[in-house]
């Protein structure tokens, strides 16, 4: 199937109120723009340089995600153009992120990444290093970012069931801090593989790339 058709399948398998992230990571620029002119308007990207120089080429109505890990050196690449950054995991990148977005005279949005997933080699903060994150005073003090909710990632695995609880706990995390943070309205969780899970689960926010531009060639 063509990306077009794969994006329409997809649009039409999630609720209108969950925001669809294409997420475009390894694929060249004419893919992109096959999804940017079938009506995509958001990208997610895990690398920074990469991302910049799509976003260098392509048409400037496009919000840009990053949805990698984010090396504390790199934010000033992007600072001055990215939407929302999904994976912030630490009050020191927070604070770079603040630096660089108060130089842009910009507000830049952030989720905070949560550990839910059995592998140690995923990113993440755990409910006490969130917690303690939200509650310090350096937190309050940065006035040029602002955290919209947070994102997690599943353990790559078939079992369903370890997904589904997993997803639960997030939302269950997500829930519980809105009551007292209440610009908390984005919950990115799913990809191609869970999507479906995810939204069952509670998810506003799913980025997918293979199934809409294919599997990705690494080599
Ligand atoms: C690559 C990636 C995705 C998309 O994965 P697919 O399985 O291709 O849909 C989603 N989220 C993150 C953080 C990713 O790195």
């Amino acid at each position: 199937m063509s990306i077009e058709a794969n994006l329409h399948k997809i649009k039409s398998a999630i609720p209108k109120d969950v925001t669809l992230v294409a997420v475009s990571k390894t694929k060249p620029v004419n893919d992109l723009m096959q999804a940017y002119n079938a009506g995509q308007r958001i990208f997610g990207e895990n690398k920074i340089q990469e991302m910049t120089e799509k976003w260098e080429q392509m048409p400037k109505d496009i919000e840009w995600h990053m949805i990698g890990h984010v090396q504390r050196n790199k934010v000033k690449y992007m600072a001055a153009y990215v939407t929302l950054i999904h994976g912030v995991d630490s009050l020191k990148l927070l604070k770079e992120i603040n630096r660089q977005a108060a130089k842009n005279n910009r507000t830049i949005n952030c989720l905070l990444q949560i550990h839910i997933a059995e592998e140690e080699t995923k990113f993440g903060m755990d409910e006490n290093e969130l917690i303690s994150l939200l509650n310090s005073d350096e937190y309050h003090q940065l006035q040029n970012i602002k955290i919209s909710g947070l994102m997690g990632m599943a353990t790559f695995t078939n079992d369903m069931e370890q997904i589904k609880k997993e997803f639960s706990f997030l939302k269950s995390l997500f829930d519980k801090l809105k009551t007292r943070h209440p610009d908390f309205s984005i919950l990115s969780m799913g990809m191609s593989s869970d999507f479906p899970l995810a939204i069952e689960c509670g998810s506003t926010m799913v980025r997918i790339g293979s199934s809409i531009f294919g599997k990705r060639n690494y080599a």
